[in-house]
């Protein structure tokens, strides 16, 4: 039977330092979240990072806009937050309407206050094996999670299931950063199960319920699950068949409570290192 891998415990811990770190800052750090249109998932993402922010007595604030927007006035609220010294990290949340266009507008947040290391300067740094200012909130939260459990990752077979710019990608060249030996699987990817069964460490981000079969894995195996679906009763369920997979791996990730929570506190970990950033880099 694998140790489970309690997100939950890992994140409370984590920002419980935070909090301690956090108290005596002055100013606050600023979290900004610009929403656009009336998205139901988007809306309690939002309202789940802003509870978090103000629970640590952050400056957060949430930039609502309809979904008529313009793609200038967007830009505009941009650069204005940009020049905000009280805003230390800046999120756009996806997805946007279709016709604002995502890469211009990621483009124009100032890197150093990028917080979900969207940007191609910071996420240029991670694909040529260079630090970006922070990095993405999700695969941190994993990196996090394997270090906190005594994970090795060098010299590891890590195969990462999707090629999203959120999850997928910035994992797989985190993993290679650390030494793994990293194999990426897609959508159009042929015979999956022969690929995930020599991984060492396995990072499922497809999207996809019971994805990952117990024969699809080898014994020992650590298993990430990242996914975030609903079974046929509605239940929160991840990628991975985890009653099944549970009894090979080494090491597991529920869903909900493994991956999840860090993504959060990775966000909340990032403003706070931005702000520190920022600091050391403009007003000292
Ligand atoms: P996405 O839809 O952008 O990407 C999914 C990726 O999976 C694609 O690259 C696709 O090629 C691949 N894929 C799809 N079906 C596949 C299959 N049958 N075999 C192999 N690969 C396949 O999704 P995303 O934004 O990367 O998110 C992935 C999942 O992770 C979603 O369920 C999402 O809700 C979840 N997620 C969870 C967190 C968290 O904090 N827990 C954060 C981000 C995303």
């Amino acid at each position: 039977m694998a140790v489970i891998i309690d997100g939950k415990k890992v994140a409370k811990e984590i920002l419980q330092n935070l909090a301690d770190e956090t108290v005596f800052m002055s100013p606050a750090p600023g979290l900004a979240v610009i929403i656009v249109g009336d998205d139901p998932a988007s809306k309690i993402y939002v309202s789940s990072k802003k509870k978090k922010a103000s629970e640590l007595g952050f400056n957060s604030i949430v930039v609502e806009l309809p979904e008529s927007v313009s793609q200038s006035e967007l830009l505009a609220k941009i650069e204005e937050l940009n020049d905000d010294e009280k805003i230390n990290a800046i999120l756009v949340q996806m997805p946007l309407p279709k016709h604002l266009d995502k890469n211009t507008i990621i483009e124009k947040i100032n890197p150093i206050k990028d917080v979900d290391c969207f940007h191609p300067y910071n996420v240029g740094k991670i694909a040529t094996g260079d630090k970006p200012y922070v990095y993405p909130c999700t695969p941190k939260g994993i990196i996090r999670l394997l270090e906190y459990y005594d994970i090795a990752v060098e010299g590891k077979h890590a195969v990462v299931i999707g090629r999203s710019n959120i999850v997928g990608r910035p994992m797989a060249q985190m993993l290679l950063n650390m030494n793994a030996t990293v194999t990426i699987c897609h959508s159009r990817t042929k015979n999956l199960a022969d690929i995930t069964r020599t991984a060492d460490i396995l990072i499922c981000a497809a999207g996809k319920a019971n994805l990952v079969t117990s024969d699809m894995v080898k014994d020992g195996v650590v298993v990430v699950d990242v996914g975030m679906n609903r079974n046929s009763s509605g239940k929160l369920c991840g990628d991975v068949d985890f009653s099944a997979v549970e009894k090979k791996a080494s090491y597991i990730t529920p869903v909900p409570g493994g991956v999840g929570p860090m993504t959060i506190c990775s966000l909340m970990v990032n403003t706070v290192d931005l702000h520190k950033i920022q600091k050391n880099d403009k007003y000292s």
